[in-house]
This record gives C-alpha cells, structure tokens and sequence, in this order.
C-alpha cells in the first residue's frame, strides 16, 4: 500500500521556492542561502539522509522507498548556481543582487529537485533508493566534479544517475535526448605569437606578428570545413585578438589570440587539437616567428547511456506532451558530464517554450516546466526501481 501525495500542492510550493531563488541568485560554490534552503527543505520533507558540504557546497539528500532490499541506488542531480548576468526580465520576482540572476535556470532545476524529493519522500513507491544531489558550481567551475572527488558515488552507493536541463525553443511539456553524446565538450585555447618589432615604414626590418597571427586566424578557420568530417559536430572560435602595440606607427612585437573549440566525439576533438597545434607552428615558422599553444580542458563530453536513455525516454512518454528520442546533440558543455563518466545515466532537455535564450539577460524559467520535470524524475524513479518485481 503506497501513499498519495498532493502533487497539486507540491507544484504550487515548488513555484514558490523557484521564485524565492531566482530573487536570490547566488554564483560559483558560493551558494550558501540556496544550500541552506535546500537542505532545510530536505529535512522538512523527512528524508532519511541529509548531507551539506559535499564538494564544498553541495547537498545531497537520501529517500529510501518503502522497500529497499533490491539495495538499488539512483542519483537525481540539479544544480544550484546562478551567473554574473545584470537581470532585464523586468519580472515581480527578479534579482535582488546587483549584477547577478538565474539566466540558466538553475533555479527552475533546483525547484524541480526539490518538488521531486518532496513527492518521492511523501510517496515512497520504490524499492531502493534515491538520493538527490544539488551541486554548486556548474556554470564554470566544474562543482559537480567537486561533488565526485569528495566521494559522491561512493559515500552514497549510487548505480546510475539522471539529470534534466531546461531548453528555451523547446514547446513546453516537451522532453528530448538521444542516446549517446548528448553535450560537447570544450577546449579553451590561448596562442602567443612572437616576433620583432619595428617601424610599419621599415616593414623588411622587423618581424610583423600581426600580421602572422591573422594567417594562423584565417588558417584555423578551415578546420571545421576541410579538415573534419562534415558529418561531424564541431565549432572554433578565436574570441579574443589582441597586440602589445600602442601605437599605429609600432609594428608588435607579440600577439595574444584566445578561442575555444568545441567537439561531441574523442577522436574529431583530438584531430581539432593536432590540427591547431600543426597550423600554429606551420605558419610561424613560413614567416620567421616564434608560436606556442596553451590549453586549458572543459568539461568533458557529456555521454547518454543505455538502457539509462531508453528508461528516461520511458518515463517521458508516461508523462510529456511529446517526447523526441532523436535529438540534436548541443556543443555547449555541462559538467553534468562528469557524473555520466562516472556512473552510467542520462541528461534531458526540458522544454522551457518559446523564451529567451539561455544566458541572455531576459532569460525565465517558466513555472509551468515544473510539472513536467516533477512528473519526468518521479515516473524515473517508479520505472527503474519498481516497487513490486513484474511478473
Ligand atoms: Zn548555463
Ligand atoms: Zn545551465
């Protein structure tokens, strides 16, 4: 006999709690407000376990179902942070800290995280466990990672672990993943060009870097078009250009150039990284000058797995409007990633309807998301940790 909850009121409070973060956004590891919160509210619901300071800043809450002898253990994970963005949503609830807001609702991911927990603690119609993990940091400082080499895994025993990220463009009450890379990963780049400075009236004398550096710019662009397979997903940006020169009569004596490329498979990511390595010192030496390449890894490639995808895909179609098994992999990174690398699982794109961008300072999560995220992660839960074994 398994109990009801009032998933009506649960969606109502989790509104309320998602509001409350987003006029307190806070960034980094440096979530302590939001922490509290969550953990505060994880104790209210009686969860069985409640952990803060994990990585930090992280807070991981443990649900045992009704049953727990099949000793099965999912990780549900949301992240908490916000970014240094200056809000322009013009919104009743909008930041209340100067320069900084929830512009990739991370607010709607905790609020959903936490409506979840709520449900599953109240309901317990699974045999196993859940623990919920709300990790700092994801934006840029890898906190989910954090969360690992503090022995998230294996302080909880955790088997597999599921998260949900919201996409603007995405009608909402939709859900989409595909098994496989789901998100890229990154490489930061920063190239030094060196060379000899001098008059621009004198140009045979000296040694103009940049002038090489804007070969290189031009020849790293080919990459993506003649260097990797059309087929595959790959972007790279030199974001950055800039000279030690002062003056337009003064020919520089260095050049910085930084970028970063973007890939969703090893082996195109390995050949971007060779490739750029090779056209950097190719070029520098065809003009005499001197070159070198430093990199900086993202995050990790963030990789579906199965029968992980197949069971979320399983448990969207109980419960979304409609359901793509099919979707477009992003290039952008999350460091959700790390935990697929540790645990098998999967990461979904929720839609958030037709809103801003993300990152884009009129960026919402719409509230009417949260139903579908409740929903997505319960029905999980009920699927993958059945409370009596088919027969
Ligand atoms: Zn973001
Ligand atoms: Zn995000």
């Amino acid at each position: 006999m398994t109990k009801q909850a009032d998933l009506a009121a649960i969606l109502k409070e989790a509104a309320a709690w998602r509001q409350d973060f987003h006029r307190h956004p806070e960034t980094g590891y440096d979530v302590t407000r939001t922490a509290r919160r969550v953990a505060e509210l994880l104790q209210q619901f009686q969860c069985d376990e409640v952990v803060e300071g994990v990585g930090q800043s992280g807070v991981v809450g443990v649900i045992r179902g009704a049953a727990h002898e099949s000793g099965k253990v999912i990780g549900l994970r949301a992240d908490m942070d916000a970014l240094p963005i200056l809000e322009e949503t013009g919104a009743p609830y909008a930041s209340s800290i100067e320069g900084k807001m929830h512009a990739c609702g991370h607010d709607g991911h905790t609020a959903i995280l936490l409506g979840t927990a709520k449900y599953l603690a109240q309901t317990r119609a699974f045999n196993g466990s859940v623990v919920v993990i709300f990790q700092p940091a994801e934006e840029d400082a890898a906190g989910g990672k954090a969360m690992l080499d503090d022995g998230l895994m294996e302080r909880f025993g955790i088997d597999e672990v599921y998260a949900l990220h919201n996409l603007p463009g995405l009608p909402l009450g939709h859900i989409a993943t595909r098994s496989g890379p789901i998100m890229g990963t990154s490489d930061e780049f920063v190239i030094t060009v060196s060379g000899r400075g001098g008059h621009p009236a004198s140009p045979h004398k000296a040694l103009d870097t940049t002038m090489v550096a804007a070969q290189m710019l031009l020849t790293l662009n080919t990459i993506v078009s003649r260097n990797i397979d059309p087929h595959a997903p790959a972007a790279l940006g030199v974001t950055m250009f800039s000279t030690d020169s002062k003056a337009s009569n003064i020919i520089a004596q260095t050049v910085r150039m930084e970028g970063t490329i973007r890939t969703l498979d090893r082996t195109t990511r390995q050949h971007m990284k060779d490739r750029t390595e090779e056209i950097v010192t190719g070029v520098a030496q065809t003009f005499g000058a001197e070159a070198k390449v430093i990199w900086t890894a993202g995050y990790p490639i963030a990789e579906n797995a199965e029968p992980q995808t197949s069971a979320a895909l399983d448990a969207a179609r109980q419960v979304a409007l409609a359901v793509d098994d099919n979707a477009l992999p992003l290039l952008q990174s999350e460091d959700f990633s790390y935990m697929l690398e540790a645990k098998p699982g999967a990461l979904v794109f929720l839609g958030n309807g037709a809103s801003a961008m993300l990152h884009d300072p009129r960026y919402d999560f719409d509230d009417k998301a949260i139903e579908t995220g409740v929903n997505w992660f319960s029905s999980l839960v009920e699927l993958r940790l059945p409370a009596w074994p088919a027969n």
